[in-house]
Formats: structure tokens, C-alpha cells, sequence
């Protein structure tokens, strides 16, 4: 089911001390969700994501804006009417009911000729505490089982009514690292499996990164950019994104380009096509460092970090906008772990140059 989201916008209303202003949580959303994808919403505190999942749920009505479930104009109906499956960071789930009895909980008030038998409703349950695997744990209460495990008995619970479209805000935050990669692969073989269209809101973009078909990058709840994860790692809209995604993240120079050339401070570092003179950003990904004794980059080196695979060298520079430069080197590389400065040459594919006012990307093509 394709989701439409139409100049959704929604501004609460000015609350506490006079003058206050209104707050637009959401502005002008417009993006049309592929049927049977996983999206991942994705942005800082506050940018507006979960105002967002309550919109397409019905929890929020919109202040202007209209959102269609395939052809259906859902945007006046209250959410029990959406056939929207929900999850949230906290499982929510009855404590005093077992596991079954959770996942049984949506399928005993419908009505009419969607009403059940107690036997459909168990084999139903059943049927999709195997799929998200706690078939063997049907009989406990929700105190007697891990975090991961009571996230799952969410997920069936919302699955149970084989909703429309599902909806997860930030459902691994209550897990620990080791169960939050594996809750999330599993969260991705139940979405393929039974091809729900999905959105998922994190502000962790690595989670958001490794299960999304597409991510949708939101800042003060407008859209930045839509794109595949890799794409969108690739090539950013604007600083904002670049910055965002990818850790360690993004080193970003005060440079300019004159006559071709890119510096930062008095080294040319790249040859440039297509750029006239002028102040920019420039953003180096940590894995586009090259350390060589020709590179024309020389910042002060100050420690390393062995991460087994790889080596981080920790680095500083006067026209850097952040205390330290971290890059990305494989453990291979020679490096002189003594020396007091480290040279680099750049890749072009992890060099992106902004706009100093607008810092909207340049584009450009390095020789
Ligand atoms: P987080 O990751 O912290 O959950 P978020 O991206 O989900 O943040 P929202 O919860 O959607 O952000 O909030 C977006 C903005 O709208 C914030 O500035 C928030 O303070 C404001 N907001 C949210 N709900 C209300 C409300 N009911 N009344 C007034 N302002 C609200």
C-alpha cells in the first residue's frame, strides 16, 4: 500500500509564557512512500518525526494537508479506522496478560464480519509469534522476558490485524547495543517477509542506514533530502545532511577555490572543474584521506586508534571547523605513529564542497 503525504504541515498552537510563538513541527511534508518499503525517518531531536508517524497514524490531525492510504483519503479518519499496526520505544504491552493474550488483544474487538472465533484468533496469534520467533514463549508474561523478546511481542501485536502500513518510532532504543543490531535485522526479514510498508523513525542513522529501502533526512520538520542510504551518503543535498550521516562523521574546512583549484589555507589539495572563485565548505568523509609524503594536506598529527580493521588517525588543522580531524585508514597502511605531522592526499568521491551562506552543495568535478 502506497502511502501519499501531501503538504503535511502542523504547527501546535504558542503554549506557556506570553508572546510565545507557534511551533511547526511539520512543514509542508510532501513524499509518496512505495508500496512494500521500509522508510526510515531520520533526524535530530525535535525535527519533527514522530509528529510525523502520529500524523500518519491519526493520533495528530493535520494543520494543513492531506494523506491518502493508496487511494483512500485517510486524513479525517481517527487511527483505529487507518489499519495502522503501531510500536513504540517503551513495548507498551499488559503485564498481567501473557503472550498470547497480547497478541490476541487487537483481534478481540473486531466487529461485524471481520469478528473471530477464539480459535481463529489463537491460530492468528499463533501464527505471527512465528514469524517474529517467540512461538515457544507464548505462555509468559511480559515481566518474564528480555527486552528484544517484548519488543517482538509489539511487533506481533501490531502485525496481528495485518495492518496497512506499520509504524515503529524508535523501537530499538530500549535495547542494548548487541540486541538492537539483531532486533533490527529482524525487523527487516519481518518487513520483507510480509511486505508491509514500513516507516521507522530513529535518529540513529545507522540504523536508519542499514534497514531503509529509503531514509528521509528531516531538520526543524522540513525535509532535507530522499534517497536511497548509500545515495544519500554519496551525495548529500546540503551540509546539514552530510553531517549527519556517516560515523565517524564528516570533517568540514573553511577552504576556497581560486583558479581551479581548491585550498584550504595556503594548499592547493584538489584540481577543480566548473567552480568560479569563491569562499565554500568543504566536507572530506574520514575514509577520503590518503596519508602519502606528496599529500598536499598537512595537519598536526596528535594520537591513533587501533580499531582492529582499521586505524583512525586523530589529527588537528587551523581551518578545520571542529577541534580534530578523525580519518579512516585501513590497518594495512604504514603509518609513523611518532611523527608530528601527517600528509594527506584527498579522493575525489569524499570531497563535497557547500555553500558558505546557504550551505547547499556545489557541485563539481575534481581532476
Ligand atoms: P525526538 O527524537 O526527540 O522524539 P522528534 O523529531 O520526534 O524528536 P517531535 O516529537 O515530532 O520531534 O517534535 C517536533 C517539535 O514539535 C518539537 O519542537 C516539539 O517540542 C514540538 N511538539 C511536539 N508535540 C507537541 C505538542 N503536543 N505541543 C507543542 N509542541 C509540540
Amino acid at each position: 500500500m502506497k502511502v501519499i503525504l501531501q503538504n503535511l504541515t502542523k504547527t501546535f498552537p504558542p503554549r506557556g509564557k506570553k508572546g510565545a510563538a507557534p511551533v511547526t513541527a511539520v512543514d509542508n511534508f510532501t513524499y509518496e512512500i512505495p508500496d512494500g518499503k521500509l522508510i526510515g525517518l531520520l533526524g535530530p531531536s525535535g525535527c519533527g518525526k514522530s509528529t510525523t508517524l502520529s500524523l500518519i497514524c491519526g493520533l495528530q490531525k493535520p494543520t494543513s494537508g492531506k494523506i491518502f492510504f493508496g487511494e483512500d483519503d485517510v486524513t479525517e479518519l481517527p487511527p483505529e479506522n487507518r489499519g495502522v499496526g503501531m510500536v513504540f520505544q517503551n513495548y507498551a504491552l499488559y503485564p498481567h496478560l501473557t503472550v498470547l493474550e497480547n497478541i490476541i488483544f487487537p483481534l478481540e474487538n473486531l466487529r461485524g464480519k471481520e469478528k473471530m472465533t477464539k480459535a481463529e484468533m489463537t491460530a492468528k496469534a499463533k501464527e505471527i509469534a512465528a514469524l517474529v520467533q517467540i512461538d515457544s514463549l507464548l505462555d509468559r508474561k511480559p515481566s518474564e522476558l528480555s527486552g528484544g523478546q517484548q519488543q517482538r511481542v509489539a511487533i506481533a501485536r501490531a502485525l496481528v490485524k495485518v495492518p496497512r502500513v506499520l509504524l515503529l518510532d524508535e523501537p530499538l532504543s530500549n535495547l542494548d547495543a548487541r540486541l538492537r543490531l539483531q532486533t533490527r535485522e529482524e525487523i527487516r526479514r519481518i518487513q520483507r517477509e510480509t511486505g508491509i510498508t514500513t516507516v521507522f523513525v530513529t535518529h540513529d542513522q545507522d540504523e536508519a542506514m542499514s534497514i531503509s529501502d529509503q531514509i528521509v533526512v528531516m531538520k526543524a520538520g522540513v525535509i532535507q533530502q530522499i534517497g536511497e542510504p548509500q545515495e544519500v551518503y554519496n551525495n548529500p543535498a546540503n551540509l546539514f545532511v552530510a553531517k549527519f550521516l556517516g560515523t565517524p562523521p564528516i570533517n568540514v574546512f573553511h577552504g576556497n577555490v581560486s583558479g581551479g583549484k581548491l585550498y584550504i589555507g595556503d594548499a592547493a589539495v584538489m584540481q577543480t572543474k566548473g567552480v568560479d572563485d569563491r569562499e565554500v565548505f568543504i566536507g572530506i568523509r574520514p575514509e577520503g584521506f590518503i596519508p602519502t609524503s606528496e599529500g598536499a594536506l598537512i595537519c598536526a598529527q596528535k594520537h591513533m586508534e587501533v580499531m582492529g580493521r582499521d586505524i583512525s588517525i586523530i589529527s588537528t588543522h587551523p581551518s578545520c571547523t571542529a577541534p580534530t580531524i578523525r580519518t579512516i585508514i585501513s590497518a594495512e597502511t604504514d603509518v609513523n605513529t611518532l611523527a608530528e605531522t601527517v600528509r594527506y592526499a584527498l579522493k575525489p568521491g569524499k570531497v563535497f564542497l557547500f555553500d558558505r551562506e546557504t550551505e547547499v552543495r556545489i557541485p563539481c568535478n575534481f581532476v
